[in-house]
């Protein structure tokens, strides 16, 4: 029997697919990506914990993107006589990145932490989850909470005299979105529930797949039956995250959007007097990030181990560490008058 060419079948629904013929379904229903190519993506999404990187290229990529405790008074000098605003993500920022999405849990300490910045700053918790979802999980009422990648931000209840579960809606772009969003949550849950591991999260305005947990060498086939959804539906869009697939609306409205509708909430919209600071650890806090390169305000840092491509000026290596830059910001607060 002459074997011409290594060609692994991939079970799929039905049946199995080569690897050509699941490269050219890939093709046709998406943009062309190559199967390693994606496959590369998916792998660099997520680098996992202490994987193999050069040591030289992380020492320049430290130098590039220094650590913002390391680097704490330069950032504090650069605020001064400045309005501080704290834009925190939740999921790797504030809460480790745990296996199930519903037990990304905040500690408490960080969760004092995050309630003592709010009490100093202006605080909003911007991340691709349904807001009230985040909401659960943090539970202080005197933050905005900016849900859905920005798409459903809501102002602090506390100090509004308005009674909790009552906060005004401040902005949701894409309403319109909301049946469309239901249909593709139904179709994928039906598409993917086949593939052990794989966990698909309505978040109210956008879905998100979750592969963390499915085997890699079924990472291909996953990917194929989410592209073969949203082909479907032009007015959507797919991104990837940490390994995670992003399903959202095509609008032109993300995390960087989300910020600048905050800044803008808060009076800051064309001021100089503002210094933002924004903490993600994902790629959709890139947008984020590069508003505040564009309006030359305020700081991106990134919460990651490994070097990774970013629009943030520095660094941060784990939630542990935002928790400690968090105390550290609000102890600078109360002994700056001093110090002034
Ligand atoms: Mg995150």
């Amino acid at each position: 029997m002459v074997i011409s060419e290594a060609k692994p079948a991939i079970p799929v629904a039905g049946g199995y697919l080569t690897r050509k013929k699941l490269l050219k379904n890939l093709e046709t229903i998406g943009n062309g990506a190559m199967i390693n190519a994606l496959l590369d993506s998916m792998r660099a999404s997520s680098p996992t914990r202490g994987g193999p990187y050069d040591a030289q290229d992380h020492n320049s990529w430290i130098v590039r993107h220094p650590s913002a405790l390391t680097e704490f008074e330069e950032i504090t000098s650069a605020s001064k006589g400045k309005q501080i605003v704290v834009f925190l993500d939740y999921d790797g920022t504030l809460s480790p990145i745990v296996n199930d999405p519903d037990r990304a849990f905040i500690t408490n300490e960080m969760r004092e932490a995050v309630k003592n910045v709010a009490e100093n700053f202006p605080t909003a918790i911007v991340s691709g989850r349904c807001r009230t979802k985040v909401y659960n999980f943090v539970r202080l009422s005197e933050l905005y909470y900016a849900g859905s990648h920005g798409m459903d931000i809501k102002g602090p209840s506390k100090g509004h005299r308005q009674t909790k579960g009552n906060q005004t809606v401040m902005c949701q772009p894409a309403r319109e979105f909301l049946p469309m969003i239901d249909e593709v949550y139904k179709s994928l849950v039906e598409k993917v529930r086949y593939i052990p591991g794989s966990n698909v999260e309505h978040n109210k305005f956008c879905l998100s797949v979750h592969y963390r947990c499915v085997e890699e060498k079924r990472w291909c086939e996953l990917a194929d039956q989410v592209k073969r959804v949203v082909k479907n539906y032009p007015m959507l869009r797919l991104s990837q995250g940490r390994k995670v697939f992003e399903i959202r609306p095509t609008i032109k409205w993300d995390k960087g959007n989300a910020l600048e509708f905050l800044l803008e909430s808060l009076g800051y919209a064309e001021s100089d007097d503002v210094f933002p600071v924004y903490i993600g650890d994902d790629r959709t806090d890139e947008d984020a990030f590069k508003v505040l390169r564009v309006r030359e305000q305020g700081v991106g840092i990134l919460v990651s181990k490994a070097p990774k491509e970013t629009n943030a000026t520095y660094s941060l290596q784990e939630p542990s560490e935002v928790m400690h830059f968090l105390k550290r910001l609000v102890e600078w607060n109360k002994t700056k008058p001093l110090i002034n």
